[in-house]
């Protein structure tokens, strides 16, 4: 872009003069001239092309000085700048120009050489000038989409909450409608809260958050704030302390942000630190400031994430195994508002023993005739809910399948656990480590789990499970928030079953379910079939690679009467236990059952075959032919010496 000049002078021969001197620049495309002899001359040019980026003003000239045209300058051309072209003996007027706003001045007769530095140190200034009012614009635009966008939020959640709140009071004694209603509620001023925040951020950027003052007193306003929070230390056996200078002076200042410093200090504090811990508020106020420290003995923060901690967005831990939610937006917000108030914010914190932040803003002693705050009004949005629900372990009928829930956020555990105990028995864990403990430990059907978890990822808990001889049967399901077709198909690589991405659907997740249950219930009928059914060919190959491993091993072991459940566990080295449940789960029979079935299985071959009845019994393990016979009639319900002399039989009844 060429820069503008626009040159007012009523000396008509300066125009040759300018094209000449700088010819160069005008052919090279760097300046653009234009000229005029008057001040009127001057507003029609200006007028015409408000494009002009630097005007040379003549100061005297017989129709308009330039100190005149320099007013209607600023007005029409706002972001343009003035160099006063001037006789050197003219200093009283250059004075009044550069007080009127003119950014430079040269003296006549020019120095074409100064000209030039003088034009382009203008033009820079104009070039900053402008890039800071487009900035200011684009903060301005986005301030009002983030107003806009927030307000389409707002109404919505107020529009769920408000009828939340009417229905809990005609619901109170339901239990259930009373917690799914008590979840809606939490969630929505959960959402609003953090809508509220990103507003904030997006009216700082701005310069858009007004600050309002009005009186309150000190103590009273810190007390209500603790006493917000005291529910919520109380859940988490927190225990949760005011200490103060005993001083209580009423004082002006912005309520509802300082609220919002404290209440992100103080849910902070109660977040980052294990039960049976201590938070404690402390306040010191002189005349002029308030001090407030809220320290906690929580987990603290390392060193190298101090200087960090205030940044958007920040956490110290961002990984997918972390143990705290959070979005990285509190700390950001309590600082840029400390700033807005012209306080200070700090921190001092050791890893492993406790974290104190320290506000201190400035507040003035404020008359008896300033209006008061209602504390009440503003301090339901600005204290964030800490997710505490109520979970209760569901159980059910043992007839059941077992279903174990692996998710890091309580609310959405027990909201799963309540939805799906109709149909399962339902376990759950709160993070990956758990899970597979649990998993491991009591043999489910399925595992659900949620991807990112504290301590272990659902990938993890995936391959885990998948790899291990012992649980790979178990079918998993993956729930995300993450659902791009990587995520997907690291989930599915892992072994997954299947996948669901958040928010999903709960028929859904059912109906999934169901058909998962169903394929295991229809291979489980598939497997026992087999083993029952003696004109099935061969059941020492099934396709399921952990059935052969057994196989065999009976195979090898038929003749040996001594061959137990103990035997075939240490086998497939797991314990008597984990076998009677996977057996169980992939073909409805226990261990023993089981070599109890094969022997007899393979026995109907060996008949069939033509070997002698006892010798049969003796190949399969049994020590008595009678007992032979008793068992071979239990589950064919022939005897073996029938059976014989049936020939084949097409079909026998299945156990
Ligand atoms: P969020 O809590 O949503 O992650 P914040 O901006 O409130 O975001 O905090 C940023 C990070 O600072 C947190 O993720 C946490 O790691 C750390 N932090 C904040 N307060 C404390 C505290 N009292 N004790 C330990 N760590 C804290």
């Amino acid at each position: 872009m060429p820069t503008s000049i626009l040159v007012v002078d009523d000396e008509t021969p300066l125009e040759s003069l300018m094209r000449q001197r700088f010819r160069h620049k005008i052919e090279d495309g760097t300046y653009t001239f234009r000229f005029a002899f008057s001040g009127k001359e001057a507003l029609a040019a200006i007028e015409a092309d408000a494009a002009i980026d630097v005007v040379l003003l003549d100061i005297n000239m017989p129709d308009m000085s330039g100190l005149t045209l320099l007013n209607h300058l600023a007005e029409q051309l706002p972001t343009s700048r003035a160099v006063m072209v001037s006789a050197y003996g003219d200093m009283n007027n250059i004075r009044t120009a550069m007080n009127r706003g003119a950014f430079d001045f040269v003296t006549k007769p020019i120095n074409y050489k100064d000209l030039e530095l003088t034009i382009e140190k203008t033009a820079r200034h104009v070039a900053q000038l402008r890039e800071a009012v487009r900035v200011k614009a684009v903060a301005d635009l986005k301030a009002r989409f983030f107003d806009n966008i927030t307000h389409e939020f707002r109404t919505p959640l107020t529009l769920i909450i408000a009828p939340t709140e009417s229905l809990l009071q005609k619901h109170r004694s339901d239990e259930h409608s009373r917690r799914s209603l008590t979840t809606i509620r939490r969630n929505a001023h959960n959402l609003l809260h953090l809508i509220n925040q990103l507003l904030d951020l997006a009216r700082l950027e701005a310069d858009s958050l007004p600050v309002t003052e009005s009186r309150v007193n000190v103590l009273t306003f810190v007390r209500h704030m603790v006493d917000s929070f005291q529910e919520v230390a109380r859940q988490k056996t927190i225990q949760l302390d005011l200490d103060t200078d005993g001083t209580a002076p009423d004082m002006a200042f912005d309520v509802d942000k300082w609220q919002k410093i404290l209440a992100n200090l103080l849910s902070n504090a109660l977040k980052f630190t294990p039960p049976g811990g201590r938070v404690t508020l402390s306040l010191q106020t002189t005349p002029a400031t308030v001090r407030i420290a809220v320290s906690d003995t929580g987990i603290g923060i390392a060193a190298e994430h101090l200087p960090h901690i205030f940044d958007r967005f920040y956490q110290v831990d961002s990984s997918l195994i972390r143990t705290y939610e959070g979005s990285g937006i509190g700390l950001a917000l309590t600082h840029e508002l400390t700033q807005l108030l012209g306080g200070q914010l700090t921190v001092s914190s050791r890893p492993g023993m406790g974290t104190t932040f320290t506000i201190e803003l400035p507040a003035r002693p404020a008359s008896a005739h300033e209006p008061a705050a209602d504390l009440r009004l503003s301090a339901l949005e600005s204290v964030p809910v800490l997710s505490q629900p109520e979970a209760l372990p569901p159980t059910g009928d043992s007839e059941l399948p077992l279903l174990l829930l692996v998710e890091d956020n309580a609310e959405l555990l027990a909201f799963l656990a309540e939805s799906l105990a109709g149909s399962f028995r339902v376990l759950t864990a709160p993070n990956g480590e758990e899970g597979l403990a649990l998993a491991q430990r009591e043999l489910p059907d399925i595992v659900v789990s949620d991807v990112m978890m504290p301590l272990m990822t659902g990938y993890q808990l995936t391959k885990a499970l998948k790899t291990n001889p012992v649980t790979n049967h178990i079918a998993v399901v993956l729930l995300t928030a993450r659902t791009t077709p990587e995520n997907r198909h690291e989930g599915l690589s892992q072994g997954a079953d299947d996948y669901l991405s958040k928010p999903f659907d709960l028929d859904e997740l059912r109906l999934r379910l169901r058909n998962i249950i169903a394929h295991q219930q229809a291979l489980r009928d598939y497997y026992s079939q087999q083993l029952g059914n003696p004109t099935v060919v061969s059941p020492t190959a099934p396709a399921d690679a952990f059935l052969q491993t057994l196989y065999s091993f009976m195979e090898q072991h038929l003749d040996n009467s001594d061959l137990r459940a103990e035997l075939l566990a240490d086998e497939v080295a797991m314990s008597p236990r984990s076998l009677a449940r996977k057996l169980n789960t992939l073909l409805g029979v226990s261990p023993a059952r089981l070599i109890r079935q094969y022997r007899l299985l393979r026995a109907t071959e060996m008949l069939r075959a033509g070997r002698p009845i006892t010798e049969t019994a003796y190949l399969v393990g049994f020590e008595h032919p009678a007992n032979f016979t008793t068992a071979f009639k239990e589950i064919y319900h022939l005897t073996p010496s029938e059976f014989v002399a049936n020939g084949r039989p097409e079909t026998l009844p299945k156990s």
